[in-house]
């Protein structure tokens, strides 16, 4: 059984307690993980803090970060596929992603690298003739980045980039469930020679751990992606030591399919739109909102997909659907299935467990026209493609925005005036026109509403880790005339 440790003050070591890693494709323990407690959390904040302020970290100069930050990518691009194989085993995401995925990971290191001696400050035109006043950008301070097990090294890479580009210190809090990738992840922050306490990482349980970090009185800031219900509970919190949150949160994304649209082509984006990561992804097209002239033709187009799609051990490249990472998250997927089925949603595909062992659930459709299905309104993590249809376009728009969420849509069509007027009138903050679930490190990621606030990747993300320092010099040396006016 392989065993991992946490990363506090630059050494490894087991924390407070241990708990088992079940291997999702299998259903077994597979790994033991360090788990942190609230005197780990402590001694990981203060590590940051002295990091902060006190060691080489706080006189390198920016182009110094930059260069280390350099090095982590190339250490990440390096170990690319050492760390995929954890995340696959340790999550059961499949080893075709999280390969692809984690070398891309790589270039949100160097984009931030490159930034780090970009992220100036200003000079302003004051409104008193002898005075020179500037505005300084300091790091906001010790970063508690709190990530969902899903796709953890992505999702932990646009925290730790910006904030150490803007010079701060993080403790990184893995998920409790598959947190392999990111403790091994430490140990490259150790060999790229960041100075101590710089970069924490420890894994934990959300009321123990991640209560105990989001309410320390040493952290200024959370980068918390995870569920609506859990980012409440780390606001709640922060009202404790005031820190300043982002919130990353789910989605049920519309994907809005009109008559005019390449129908083979967004039936190949809709199966990445859902089936892809096995439906784990906050951006997850989860609701197709498709014309009604199209939809029998769409429909049939998804079911021969989502039956021929290879499910199969997360580790065999060919496999394209893998097990969930958590047997929790198939029982509610489930739950959810049957009361939608109950509510009147006709199964168009899957609807089962396609293995005996591990957390496997088949690719599924359900069409939920006429319905009102709970399927359409639940963020379910998982494989399981909620199918509404359309007249209009004004009922298009209806749909997409029937949703408390608001963190991505998709709208296929040929029309580009109309695909113009639909981007102006989605309530998301990303739109893929003709594609879907594209990324990059140039371009912002988050969401609107209950899929929260903040934004992650380009250079807006680094200059959100920063705080500006207002700084007055008096040019004059003529003596201060009335202390009693203020000039
Ligand atoms: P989750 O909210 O259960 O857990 C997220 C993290 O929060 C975990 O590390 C957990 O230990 C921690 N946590 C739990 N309780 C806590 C508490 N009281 N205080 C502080 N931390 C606490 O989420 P999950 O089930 O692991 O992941 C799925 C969710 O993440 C989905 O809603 C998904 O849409 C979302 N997600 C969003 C994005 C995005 O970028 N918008 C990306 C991936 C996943």
């Amino acid at each position: 059984m392989q065993r991992f440790q946490q990363y506090i003050d630059g050494a490894f070591d087991d924390g407070s307690a241990r708990f088992d890693s079940i291997d999702p494709a299998t259903g077994t323990v597979w790994a033991e993980m360090p788990e942190a407690r609230e005197g780990d959390v402590d001694r990981a904040v203060k590590a940051a803090e002295r990091a902060l302020y006190d060691g080489p970290w706080a006189t390198m100069t920016a182009t110094q970060r930059g260069k280390l930050l350099f090095r982590l990518a190339d250490l990440v691009a390096q170990r690319a596929l050492v760390l995929a194989e954890l995340e696959t085993r340790d999550t059961g995401k499949i080893i075709r992603e999280t390969s692809a995925q984690i070398a891309y990971v790589a270039e949100y290191y160097r984009y931030y690298a490159g930034l780090a001696d970009k992220i100036e400050g200003s000079t302003l035109p004051i409104d008193k003739p002898d005075m020179d006043v500037w505005l300084r950008r300091e790091p906001v301070g010790v970063v508690a980045a709190i990530v969902p097990w899903n796709s953890q090294l992505f999702l932990s890479a646009v925290k730790l980039g910006p904030a150490l580009a803007a010079g701060c210190t993080l403790v990184v809090k893995a998920s409790e469930d598959g947190p392999a990738p990111l403790l091994e992840f430490a140990r490259l922050v150790h060999e790229a020679g960041f100075p101590a306490g710089v970069v924490n990482v420890i894994t934990g349980f959300g009321p123990s751990c991640g209560a105990a970090l989001t309410r320390h009185p040493g952290v200024a800031h959370i980068a918390f992606t995870g569920g609506p219900g859990t980012a409440a509970a780390v606001v709640r919190n922060s009202a404790e030591n005031l820190a300043s949150t982002s919130l990353e949160l789910g989605g049920k994304s519309p994907f809005i399919v009109f008559a005019d649209a390449d129908l083979e082509s967004a039936a190949n984006a809709q199966v990445a739109g859902i089936f892809a990561a096995t439906g784990q992804s906050c951006v997850a097209g989860s609701r197709l909102i498709v014309e009604r002239s199209v939809k029998d033709r769409f429909l049939a187009i998804l079911k021969s997909r989502a039956e021929a799609v290879k499910i199969g051990s997360p580790l065999d490249m060919a496999t394209e659907v893998g097990p969930l990472c958590t047997d929790r998250q198939r029982k509610l997927i489930e739950s959810v299935v049957t009361a939608s089925a109950e509510a009147g949603a006709k199964l168009v595909a899957g609807g089962s467990r396609p293995k005996d062992e591990g957390y496997y659930y088949a690719p599924t459709i359900l069409d939920c026209d006429g319905v009102s299905s709970p399927s359409v309104e639940t963020e379910l993590f998982g494989p399981v493609l909620s199918v509404l249809s359309f007249e209009t376009e004004a009922e298009a728009v209806q749909l997409a925005n029937a949703t408390r969420f608001g963190l991505a849509a998709g709208v296929f069509t040929q029309n580009l005036a109309r695909a113009h007027r639909m981007i102006r009138k989605i309530r998301s903050g990303i739109v893929w026109v003709n594609t879907y679930r594209a990324v990059s490190p140039i371009a912002p990621f988050g969401g609107f509403g209950q899929s929260g606030h903040g934004r992650e990747g380009g250079l807006a993300a680094a200059l959100d880790y920063t705080r500006t320092k207002t700084v007055w010099v008096r040019t004059s040396d003529d003596p201060i005339p009335d202390p009693f006016v203020m000039r």
